[in-house]
Protein backbone atom coordinates (compact mmCIF):
# COMPACT_ATOMS: atom_id res chain seq x y z
CA UNK A 1 0.00 0.00 0.00
CA UNK A 2 1.39 3.05 -1.03
CA UNK A 3 2.19 5.35 2.44
CA UNK A 4 3.93 8.81 2.63
CA UNK A 5 4.54 10.73 5.71
CA UNK A 6 1.79 9.02 7.54
CA UNK A 7 -0.95 8.74 4.80
CA UNK A 8 -2.47 6.69 2.77
CA UNK A 9 -3.43 7.88 -1.00
CA UNK A 10 -5.94 6.21 -3.12
CA UNK A 11 -9.03 6.69 -4.86
CA UNK A 12 -12.19 5.72 -3.83
CA UNK A 13 -16.04 5.44 -5.99
CA UNK A 14 -18.84 7.13 -4.73
CA UNK A 15 -21.58 4.46 -4.24
CA UNK A 16 -23.93 7.28 -4.54
CA UNK A 17 -23.25 8.78 -8.33
CA UNK A 18 -20.55 6.59 -9.08
CA UNK A 19 -17.77 9.41 -8.98
CA UNK A 20 -14.20 8.66 -8.55
CA UNK A 21 -12.48 10.79 -6.39
CA UNK A 22 -8.97 10.50 -4.72
CA UNK A 23 -8.56 10.74 -1.39
CA UNK A 24 -5.79 10.85 1.92
CA UNK A 25 -6.37 8.93 4.64
CA UNK A 26 -4.19 9.46 7.70
CA UNK A 27 -2.43 5.79 9.26
CA UNK A 28 -3.61 7.14 12.52
CA UNK A 29 -7.42 7.78 11.27
CA UNK A 30 -8.18 4.92 9.18
CA UNK A 31 -11.88 5.45 9.24
CA UNK A 32 -11.96 9.53 7.51
CA UNK A 33 -15.45 10.65 6.03
CA UNK A 34 -15.00 12.65 3.30
CA UNK A 35 -17.62 14.75 1.18
CA UNK A 36 -18.04 13.05 -2.55
CA UNK A 37 -17.01 16.32 -4.72
CA UNK A 38 -19.53 15.37 -6.72
CA UNK A 39 -22.51 14.61 -4.84
CA UNK A 40 -21.71 15.94 -1.24
CA UNK A 41 -22.92 12.64 0.14
CA UNK A 42 -20.65 11.66 3.37
CA UNK A 43 -18.79 8.59 2.50
CA UNK A 44 -16.69 6.83 5.00
CA UNK A 45 -13.16 5.46 3.38
CA UNK A 46 -11.02 3.02 4.65
CA UNK A 47 -7.55 1.88 3.47
CA UNK A 48 -7.51 -1.59 2.18
CA UNK A 49 -4.26 -3.63 2.62
CA UNK A 50 -5.28 -6.17 0.29
CA UNK A 51 -5.87 -3.85 -2.41
CA UNK A 52 -3.07 -1.29 -3.22
CA UNK A 53 -4.30 2.07 -3.74
CA UNK A 54 -8.01 2.13 -3.47
CA UNK A 55 -9.92 2.79 -0.45
CA UNK A 56 -13.37 0.60 0.71
CA UNK A 57 -16.40 2.94 0.78
CA UNK A 58 -19.66 3.18 2.43
CA UNK A 59 -22.28 6.01 2.75
CA UNK A 60 -20.87 8.03 6.31
CA UNK A 61 -23.67 7.79 9.25
CA UNK A 62 -21.71 10.87 10.96
CA UNK A 63 -21.34 14.37 9.54
CA UNK A 64 -18.28 15.63 7.65
CA UNK A 65 -15.57 16.31 10.09
CA UNK A 66 -13.62 19.63 9.77
ZN1 LIG B 1 -21.11 11.04 -5.19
Amino acid sequence: MPMHDGFYYGTYRCPVCGHRDAAEVSSEDMNRVVECSYCYTALEVTPRSNDSGRFAVQVAEAPVRG
